[in-house]
């Protein structure tokens, strides 16, 4: 499932493509026929995401909301004759300018809703360290007051929105957390340690296209920051995410794996046991 860098990276590539143009809007599946009428040649205001959702302003108070679940994607393109991109697969809703087609296929969720709509969306949802001036003392009062596992509560996008399973098993990892530890068992440091890490983490993959949390490329990645040269990266490495029955990096002991919260979490049983 994407994570919440995937979308803020989609608000961001939507933004650059149709910011203040007027796209026509169509459901070249049929589903969202209605919808993308509503919207077509609206002007685009902007894009963003909270968390994994995405919306987008169109003039006139119409919102478009998408959440992409497991398997949907919104591909943004540069075409010279947009009107002649093929549409390939069930694309649920296109929008087209001279100069750019954005696909959206297999989307959990594709609606047009109200201001107060959004306003109810997001009212739900926790801080997402991507956004600016996040509260993560709102994450921490849920967290603190939970006997739910601190794996789970990650998870929980009413908690936390944005973080999924790779980064809550990486991040659990890097800061040698407990994963089976109930939340009003966690030290308000080891939150503040787990916050500002994601914040320092979720932009590395914003800016690559993928999870980075193994040390060394998390180095290497924000020196290429620091002087303007990042590449998308192909390959993502890991800590403990699906490298189970593998040697911990760290200490050699094998990583682990069980469903918590729905998927699968992966980690060393030595190196993040309860202190
Ligand atoms: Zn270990």
């Amino acid at each position: 499932m994407p994570e919440g860098h995937t979308l803020f990276a989609l608000a961001r590539d939507l933004d650059a493509a149709y910011r203040g143009t007027q796209p026509t809007a169509t459901s070249p599946q049929g589903r969202f026929a209605a919808g993308a009428a509503l919207i077509s040649g609206r002007t685009f205001v902007h894009a963003t995401s909270w968390g994994k959702h995405l919306f987008v302003e169109f003039e006139g108070d119409a919102w478009l909301h998408v959440h992409l679940g497991l398997i949907g994607t919104f591909t943004v393109d540069q075409h010279r004759y947009a009107g002649e991109a093929p549409v390939v697969g069930q694309v649920r809703l296109r929008l087209a300018t001279e100069d750019h087609v954005a696909d959206l296929r297999g989307p959990n969720l594709c609606a047009v809703i109200t201001p107060e709509q959004v306003e109810a969306v997001t009212s739900r949802l926790g801080p997402d360290p991507l956004r600016p001036e996040p509260d993560p003392d709102l994450a921490w009062r849920r967290i603190s007051r939970s006997s739910k596992t601190i794996a789970e509560l990650l998870m929980d996008q009413a908690v936390l929105a944005g973080v999924g399973n790779v980064y809550r098993s990486e991040v659990l990892f890097r800061k040698r957390v407990d994963p089976f530890r109930p939340g009003r068992e966690i030290r308000r440091s080891t939150w503040d340690a787990i916050w500002l890490d994601l914040v320092d983490l979720l932009p590395l993959g914003v800016a690559t296209g993928k999870i980075v949390t193994v040390e060394e490329q998390v180095e290497e990645v924000r020196e290429r920051m620091a002087v303007g040269q990042v590449d998308r990266l192909t390959e993502r490495s890991s800590y403990v995410y699906k490298r189970q029955g593998e040697p911990c990096l760290v200490c050699g002991s094998r990583i682990r794996t069980r469903v918590v919260g729905g998927r699968n979490l992966f980690w060393c049983g030595r190196c993040q046991r309860r202190r």
